[in-house]
């Protein structure tokens, strides 16, 4: 399951922010969410189709994607040189596949921020300052190492001592990890193999209060300005709202809520497909009798590797797929009908699934 870490200073929501997610599992049968450590929860990706494909196979169970949330707290100033609790918490970001970075993008002078004024610009050149000192930490420990093997003739030594070399100027400038590209694939994959904090995909949570529910206020918006330059994402959330309509009993009065908001969607919802987007992840489908399935794939993927999403020998034996257009399933019926329509797609190793296609794999064993 993917992984998410939240992260960012003292005071500024990250567990309200949690809290929110994990009161959802109250919202429906369909959302739940468990917290399996007390700063871990699991919460399934919301995602309507899989209810529509349910009423029409009638499956045991409906199994949704889902994501772990990690509330990483006690990062401070002087986290990476082990201040407070902070060489535990940055161990616990590495382990994640994404970093949702919460800033404080509201004024309340009953809530002490640890610099004394609201400023989420610096408050994230902080946190980012911490995250980089640890990942130059682990660089030049693992390039004295290297440039030794590479200096004896490895040739793999000798890329990754180029790829560390790229990361080092980077972060001495201030600058985080994602911001060097890689053209060969020998890079690329030294690089991912790095696990450095600051080359994880981040998204920007500019958590405001009930004002800027919807557009935003003035800092939320000097963060999009930030994040439009590192090619980031930002979410604009009000937690404390949030968690307000998070504890409200019926469907209906949460909705009403969020409408009077002028909000679609919880943020809940918002959050869980921006991490996906972020991550370039898609989800395909299984329906049968005994399930209705969501799998989660990296967009691209063609249809053997998602095979091997459901089981390592589905790809290795892979012969053809037979695809299921969502919006076909649902006009036609019934998996029957979209057959005799002639709807159906057989298609082979080369087949690019789609995010929504209803799959079902044939191969050897
Ligand atoms: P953390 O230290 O980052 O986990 O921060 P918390 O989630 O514990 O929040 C710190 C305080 O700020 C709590 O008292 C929250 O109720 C409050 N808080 C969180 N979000 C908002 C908000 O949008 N507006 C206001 N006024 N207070 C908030």
């Amino acid at each position: 399951s993917l992984k998410c870490g939240i992260v960012g200073l003292p005071n500024v929501g990250k567990s309200t922010l949690f809290n929110c997610l994990s009161s959802a599992k109250a919202q429906a049968a369909n959302f739940p969410f468990c917290t399996i450590e007390p700063n871990v929860g699991v919460i399934t990706v919301p995602d309507e189709r899989l209810t529509r494909l349910a009423e029409i196979v009638h499956p045991g169970r409906i199994v949704p994607a889902t994501c772990e949330i990690v509330d990483i707290a006690g990062l401070v100033k002087g986290a990476s040189k082990g201040e407070g609790l902070g060489n535990k918490f940055l161990g616990n970001i590495r382990e994640t596949d994404a970093i949702i970075h919460v800033l404080r993008c509201f004024d309340d002078e009953n809530i002490t921020h640890v610099d004394g004024t609201i400023d989420p610009i610096r408050d994230k050149e902080i946190i980012d300052t911490e995250l980089q000192l640890k990942d130059l930490e682990t660089i030049e420990a693992r390039l004295a190492k290297q440039q030794k093997v590479a200096a004896a003739g490895n040739k793999d030594a000798k890329v990754e001592v180029g790829v560390l070399t790229a990361y080092k100027e980077a972060l001495e400038q201030g600058r985080n990890a994602r911001t060097v590209q890689f053209d060969s694939k020998e890079e690329q994959k030294a690089a991912h193999d790095l696990f450095l904090l600051t080359a994880k995909p981040v998204l920007y949570v500019c958590n405001v209060d009930e004002a800027g529910a919807k557009g935003g206020n003035v800092y939320s918006a000097r963060v999009e300005d930030i994040a439009r330059e590192e090619n980031a994402e930002v979410l604009v959330i009000a937690a404390r709202t949030e968690e307000d309509i998070a504890s409200l009993e019926t469907y209906e009065d949460k909705q009403m809520f969020l409408d009077e908001l002028g909000l679609e969607e919880s943020g809940v919802n918002r959050l869980i497909k921006k991490a996906y987007a972020l991550l370039d992840l898609e989800t395909f489908i299984t329906a049968g009798e005994m399930e209705v399935k969501a799998w989660t794939y990296r967009r691209g993927w063609k249809a053997p590797q998602c095979a091997g999403v459901i089981h390592t020998d589905f790809e290795k034996g892979f012969i053809r797929a037979e695809v299921i257009k969502y919006d076909d399933y649902i006009q036609y019926g019934s998996e029957a009908a979209v057959r005799e329509a002639g709807k159906m797609g057989i298609e082979g190793k080369e087949y690019v699934v789609q995010d929504g296609d209803i799959m079902h794999f044939r191969f050897n064993v």
